[in-house]
């Protein structure tokens, strides 16, 4: 039996979703949309400095 086609399953660095290596125009990341979350942290230097919270966090003024 020769497997001519290895799934080789990664996990997402964004979700840490199991996903798959071949097929996947996004790799290493799962979809376009955990790359692009990836890719934002990298370029968005404040999200680092703010801490934990959400993009989506809406403080109370
Ligand atoms: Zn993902």
């Amino acid at each position: 039996m020769v497997e001519k086609e290895k799934k080789i399953k990664i996990k997402c660095p964004t979700c840490k979703k199991q996903t798959e290596w071949h097929n996947n125009p996004h790799r290493p990341f799962c979809s376009e949309r955990c790359r692009l979350v990836d890719l934002g942290r990298w370029a968005d230097e404040s999200y680092s400095i703010e801490g934990s919270y959400p993009p989506d966090f809406e403080e109370e003024t």
